[in-house]
């Protein structure tokens, strides 16, 4: 008997919400619409650490901007609540003891140093890094002897040491996979709480998810997730790995080389309709070659078939051509009303015009005092950035410094700016009015502005961050040594937000 399609994205709340995630929900949303099936969110918080609920908040709005709905997910409920898989742990707890029971999971003891002399060993011995299976083979006796007496444990896996896995995928056909390459995974950790491989796993089977499409890089856990669905008896959904997106020179996506984040081209004026038809063409074509279209006409033709293995680039030119295709096919009372409610966030023109009205002597003067706030990057060329102490190699120290550390940032508040920025120019004992020169030049196109952490909070995390990348751009950039040795660097900065 043929499943119900159901589908899901599974976002984990630890940063940006990246256009990748928006290309596998499209595709999510896409095939189980085309088959009258169900499309549901589910949030992958198990990373304690890294999960935010800012992030949860930021993905959630940023994917409904573009259009794409579910059916069921932490914002809307559904009858497999909850959603989020942090408020499940006792489920995962459950399965792991489960696993444990029927022999199929064992308990181990290691601590945090002996992994790493394992790692080093492995290392050395120019083995690839795994774990070696010292405490598979205790006895159910002294496991439970050693867990009774404190001792902290994780619960891992078994995996075959020999013969191959053979994984079917949708796109792909059959992959073969080598068990020896295959990690006796982690499934619950010392906290008692489960790594994404257990609790994809069980969500997947109690959620009903019939086909699972996601992106290519999570081929190497499909042996993993095929011998969980084994051992508990579970069918397991249809696998489907989609191709990741690409950078023009056909590298993996990076932040690096393009802005990523779908905010940010919300922000620069990219219509979400737009961006959806963009992410649609990636590795995806319509018959006849059509280049526009809707969700509807996507869904209305959609076949997963067609989907091309050859990497798709996301080309930030082409998306802004097609854009532009969007701008010119409205009547002007569409584009009018588009770009009036593009400008108009509250929020946001409160806040602009809190930091010019010291400023303004004129109502007019307002357009040259807050125009930049409404630009995609700043027109500025290298000599906007001259400065009268700092040579061009110290300036993109400073500006590589910021971005990473502002990137980081646990939260998008003016006071973590302000902290991080003033507790940079004190590490390189550079005066704070100097230091900050060309942070003016880089998110304002000018030396004269508003407050410009003020202007950073203002514009967001993504805009802020992307003028900064494009300063760099403009000032060439530093080389790969040293660009490297600056990477080291940053890692042995103090943290500046406890030192406030
Ligand atoms: N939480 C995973 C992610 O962030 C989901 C991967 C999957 O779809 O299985 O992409």
């Amino acid at each position: 008997m043929t499943r119900p399609v159901r589908t899901r994205i599974a976002p984990s709340p630890t940063g940006f919400p990246h256009v990748g995630t928006a290309y596998i929900a499209l595709f999510n949303l896409a095939f189980a619409r085309s088959m009258g099936g169900e499309f549901i969110l589910r949030i992958e918080d198990t990373d304690q650490v890294r999960s935010t609920a800012q992030s949860e908040e930021m993905i959630l709005n940023a994917l409904r901007w573009l259009g794409i709905q579910w059916s069921e997910g932490p914002d809307v409920g559904g009858q497999f609540a909850p959603y989020r898989q942090s408020e499940r742990g006792e489920i995962y707890k459950q399965y792991a003891q489960q696993l444990l029971d029927q022999g199929h999971a064992f308990r181990c003891f290691c601590t945090p140093q002996e992994l790493d002399v394992m790692r080093r060993e492995q290392e050395k011995q120019g083995l690839p890094v795994r774990y070696d299976g010292r405490y598979a083979n205790l006895s159910r006796k002294e496991s439970d002897e050693l867990a009774n007496s404190g001792k902290p444990f994780v619960i891992r896996m078994r995996v075959p040491t020999e013969g191959v896995c053979v994984i079917n995928d949708m796109l792909r056909g059959e992959i073969s996979i080598p068990w020896e390459t295959v990690d006796m995974q982690v499934l619950l950790k010392t906290d008692g709480l489960p790594t994404y491989h257990l609790a994809n796993v069980v969500d997947d089977h109690l959620m009903q998810i019939s086909h699972v499409i996601r992106g290519e890089e999570w081929i190497n856990s499909a042996p993993k997730h095929k011998l969980l669905y084994e051992y508990f008896g579970w069918e397991m959904p249809v696998l489907c790995h989609m191709p990741l997106l690409r950078n023009p020179d056909k590298s993996k996506l990076s932040k690096r080389k393009n802005p990523t984040s779908i905010t940010y081209y919300r922000d620069a004026g990219v219509l979400p309709q737009a961006l959806m038809n963009y992410l649609g063409r990636m590795g995806y074509s319509l018959p006849h070659e059509q280049e526009k279209f809707s969700l509807d006409e996507m869904i209305d033709t959609f076949d997963i078939t067609r989907v091309s293995l050859g990497g798709p680039v996301f080309d930030v030119e082409k998306l802004y051509w097609l854009n532009g295709e969007y701008l010119r096919s409205m009547s002007t009372d569409e584009l009018k009303h588009a770009i009036l409610a593009w400008a108009s966030d509250d929020d946001k023109l409160t806040a602009i015009t809190k930091a010019i009205q010291p400023r303004i002597n004129l109502l007019s003067d307002a357009v040259n005092w807050a125009g930049f706030y409404f630009q995609n990057l700043p027109t500025v060329t290298a000599e906007d950035f001259s400065h009268k102490t700092l040579d061009q190699d110290r300036l993109l120290e400073i500006l590589y410094l910021a971005t990473w550390q502002l990137e980081a940032l646990p939260s998008w508040r003016e006071e973590y700016i302000y902290q991080t920025l003033k507790g940079l120019s004190a590490h390189f004992d550079i005066k704070l009015k100097d230091f900050m020169q060309p942070f003016f030049v880089a998110i304002a196109g000018s030396t004269s502005s508003t407050p410009v952490m003020n202007s950073m909070y203002i514009l967001g995390a993504d805009m802020t961050l992307a003028r900064l990348r494009h300063a760099c751009e403009v000032l060439g950039g530093l080389g790969k040594k040293k660009l490297k040795k600056l990477e080291e660097m940053n890692k042995t900065l103090p943290n500046f937000l406890a030192q406030a």
